[in-house]
């Protein structure tokens, strides 16, 4: 059991002793931090009682949702059997062997290969190593560029940072590396105000193209994205997007990879989002939902060009120390059978997610100063717009959509801004109930706000 102490005693100490991710520590510490206890199914519970409906399933990757003691079950019994071995040196174990089984019959066909790392960064860093060493082995060894796009996020490593299209995060430690360009973001809002969305999709993916060729085909490694940009504020391309992408890179014969940090496991009401978008990449990478959050564990899907490549070429010398950790590969194991075989997934696809998508339609389409209310499966946004006929935004991109998150958050409800698009994503198990509760909450808060 954790030493109990009064919400003043862990803030002095967490304000004295932690420094916070993406926090301006200054401003925290004078505010405290707020204490979350505990938590179960879609709440979580503060130091001072309060019960939180959870929008963001923590950071886009509780699926499964809080409080399984089953997770807790399998995590205790393979930390007794085994609690350690590394999968280097010509070592196995069976939790990581189960695992890959079970995500080679989840992940769509030709997916027969995974990496392990302990997080989405590793694993995109582990994805860079993988799309150069590829084109190594294939005797292209000039193939080195990878393309990313403004406002992706890909992590917080060197790598995943600058692949990324974060430019606060650019500003910081003088990114991106050489060896990586971006184009811009599929946001039809903002930039196809003139145009259809399929006309939009179809354009947006033709800045790929002159990026590929104004880098020149023969030094393009890759094409990076996310099937739905995640906390570059939910940005859902038009239909014709990602075929219009695909066809690009098989044109230029460049390698395109699936940012499935989010969008995998089920977010999305498919296993994975490119499922959804209906193209196939050659590598797609993995963190979060994999093990709904109980554990740190990424994982680097590998289709059959890629490995075939790989696996001929010899040594990949790259891993982590806990590369398909036992521990979590077993909870990982556990929580993506549970996503399976409770229906889960099924559920995000056929029910919860398509109610979901109506009612967030219906109670925030009415307000004044939101606009462009979309949503697929369980992930969802809306835009806080100053003019919804001009689709004029507020000046001071991101300020009003911080005040507005952390009215929700006084009111016991997280949901994210990714400037001024507000964002949810809750846990793939969220009941209709919940759903409502949580959708009533945000609009009294819209409410006191507008
Ligand atoms: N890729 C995407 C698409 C993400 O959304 C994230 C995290 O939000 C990452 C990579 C980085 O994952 P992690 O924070 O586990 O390193």
């Amino acid at each position: 059991m954790m030493t109990q102490r009064s919400t003043e005693q862990w803030r002095a100490l967490d304000a004295a002793h932690h420094l916070h991710p993406f926090s301006d520590t200054k401003s925290l510490n004078e505010q405290g931090a707020r204490v979350i206890t505990h938590a179960d199914g879609v709440y979580l519970w503060d130091s001072e009682g309060n019960k939180i409906i959870d929008g963001m399933a923590g950071l886009w990757c509780v699926n499964i949702g809080y409080g399984r003691k089953d997770l807790a079950e399998v995590a205790k019994n393979q930390m007794e059997e085994l609690a350690y071995y590394n999968t280097f040196f010509k070592t196995t174990h069976p939790a990581v062997v189960e695992l890959s089984t079970l995500l080679a019959e989840v992940a769509p066909e030709g997916f027969e290969h995974v990496f392990y790392t302990n997080s989405g960064s590793e694993s995109v860093d582990t994805m860079i190593r993988m799309v150069r060493c590829y084109w190594d082995i294939k005797g292209q060894p000039q193939k080195k560029t990878l393309i990313g796009r403004w406002n992706g996020y890909h992590g917080s490593t060197i790598g995943g940072a600058s692949l990324g299209g974060m430019s606060y995060m650019h500003e910081q430690g003088d990114l991106p590396i050489p060896g990586i360009v971006h184009v811009e973001q599929p946001w039809w809002y903002k930039h196809g105000k003139d145009m259809t969305p399929e006309e939009f999709g179809i354009q947006a993916a033709r800045w790929v193209e002159d990026k590929i060729l104004e880098v020149g085909p023969d030094k393009v490694a890759a094409f990076v994205g996310e099937p739905i940009q995640g906390a570059g504020g939910v940005i859902i391309p038009p239909s014709t997007y990602w075929p219009e992408i695909e066809r690009i890179c098989r044109k230029y014969d460049v390698l395109l990879v699936a940012d499935e940090v989010i969008c995998g496991f089920g977010r999305t009401g498919e296993w994975f989002g490119h499922e959804r978008f209906g193209f196939t990449p050659d590598i797609f990478t993995t963190a979060k939902g994999l093990s709904s959050g109980y554990l740190p564990i990424g994982a680097v899907f590998v289709g059959p060009r890629v490995a075939e490549g790989l696996i001929a070429g010899g040594d990949f010398n790259h891993g982590f120390t806990y590369s398909g950790h036992p521990v979590a590969a077993a909870v990982a194991r556990a929580n993506v059978a549970a996503l399976r075989d409770e229906g889960i997934v099924a559920a995000v696809k056929e029910d919860i997610g398509p109610y979901m998508q109506k009612r967030w339609r219906e109670v925030f389409s009415q307000f004044e100063h939101v606009d462009d209310v979309r949503g697929i499966g369980l992930i969802q946004a809306f835009t806080l717009v100053k003019n919804k006929a001009t689709r004029e935004l507020f000046p001071n991109w991101g300020e009003i959509g911080t005040l507005c998150r952390d009215i929700f958050f006084k009111h016991n409800l997280i949901m994210r801004a990714c400037g001024d698009h507000i964002v949810a994503a809750p846990p793939l198990v969220i009941s209709k109930d919940e759903i409502e509760q949580l959708l009533a909450t945000a609009a009294e808060c819209l409410r006191e706000f507008e």
